[in-house]
């Protein structure tokens, strides 16, 4: 079987990677590698998200497999991709000591340690914290180390057999796909630099502040995301710098200098779960995509089921298989 991947991002990475693994001759095409989501993602994998804190979907199932795909790469391509991460959720009033104590009740399907009030790393907690692990992807280092390893063409092979589109949100208005209920969601992530005590942990409170490596006693951090359902562009933006800081230093309470910002399209479904899935009346066309603000977790599992699918006729995951939004 020849399949053509349309798009480097994570899920064409992925997609390739695994057809690779199982012996399916692939090739990949994109014209705009470094414009998308993937090269900006900070790749974090936090299994609880939201304000009103909930287990991120099957993360149960979802981050299990992921670390083990992830791992595997590595021992493939000889790199790090995967950083655990222990994640402080930070309560700076009490509403939020609140709305943790009533996710507990529900389950916040997360191992966590209470945080006493106090300080750590320097950034005051004054209503306390909880602390619980999680991860972060390198997916620049990933796409780079998928792309050496396999056939990055520029034009398209012939006689494929099946055409995989993961193609971002651009997809969202593609003939063959504008049927699906694509929600694309422009984000904003800064790095800043600062001189204070370092962080060991990822901070998350609305936003999150994701620690880098220590360079002459100055730390680079990274600071997201911001969500522009209108502006629709890979431009950086005067406002979402400024929110950003001010959340940040809100948060952090010390001098941050502003030495990076970037901006891209997450591809984003209404329904908050990927597409997956062949074209009902273009059998050579598949899609992988709708990875949304998720894709360093979703990205490894949603390509094995578009996979799965192809090779053996498995079923795809009611809740990602495109046909549930198709109306002939
Ligand atoms: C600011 C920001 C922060 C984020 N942070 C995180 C995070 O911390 N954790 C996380 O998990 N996710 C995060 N995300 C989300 C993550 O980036 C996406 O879920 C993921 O990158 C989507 O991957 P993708 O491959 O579907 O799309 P993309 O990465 O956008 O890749 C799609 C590619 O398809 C190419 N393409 C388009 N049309 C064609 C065509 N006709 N032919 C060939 N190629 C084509 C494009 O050039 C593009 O390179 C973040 C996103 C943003 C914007």
């Amino acid at each position: 079987m020849r399949v053509h991947v349309l798009g480097r991002g994570l899920a064409g990475a992925w997609m390739a990677h695994w057809c690779a693994e199982r012996g399916v001759e692939v090739t990949i095409v994109d014209p705009f590698p470094q414009l998308n989501a993937s090269r900006v993602a900070a790749g974090l994998i936090n299994p609880t998200t939201g304000t009103r804190p909930k287990s991120t979907w099957r993360s149960e199932v979802l981050l299990p497999f992921a670390h083990e795909a992830y791992r595997q790469a590595e021992l493939k391509y000889q790199a790090t991709f995967w950083t655990p991460r222990t994640i402080r959720r930070l309560f700076l009033t009490q509403k939020d000591a609140d709305l943790w104590a009533a996710a507990v009740e529900r389950g916040p399907g997360v191992e966590w340690q209470p945080l006493a009030p106090g300080h750590y790393d320097g950034v005051h907690y004054p209503f306390g914290g909880v602390a619980y692990q999680g991860a972060t992807v390198d997916t620049n280092a990933f796409i780079d180390a998928v792309s050496a390893h396999n056939d990055t063409t520029t034009a398209s092979p012939m006689d494929v057999d099946l055409t995989v589109w993961a193609t971002g949100w651009q997809a969202s208005h593609h003939d063959l796909w504008s049927w699906l209920p694509f929600q694309p969601v422009k984000g904003e992530i800064l790095d800043v630099v600062h001189e204070g005590e370092p962080l060991s942990a990822v901070v998350i409170r609305g936003i999150w502040i994701i620690p880098g490596p220590l360079d002459q006693r100055q730390q680079v951090l990274r600071i997201g995301s911001t969500h522009d359902w209108d502006d629709l562009t890979n431009t950086p933006t005067a406002t979402a710098r400024e929110t950003l800081l001010a959340k940040a230093e809100e948060i952090l309470h010390r001098p941050l200098t502003v030495v990076g910002q970037q901006a891209a399209v997450r591809p984003a479904a209404q329904s908050k779960r990927p597409f997956v899935g062949i074209h009902p009346e273009h059998r050579q066309h598949a899609i992988l995509n709708g990875l949304g603000a998720k894709g360093s977790l979703w990205a490894p599992w949603a390509a094995t089921q578009l996979l799965d699918h192809v090779m053996y006729g498995a079923p795809i995951d009611a809740e990602v298989d495109i046909q549930r939004w198709w109306q002939a």
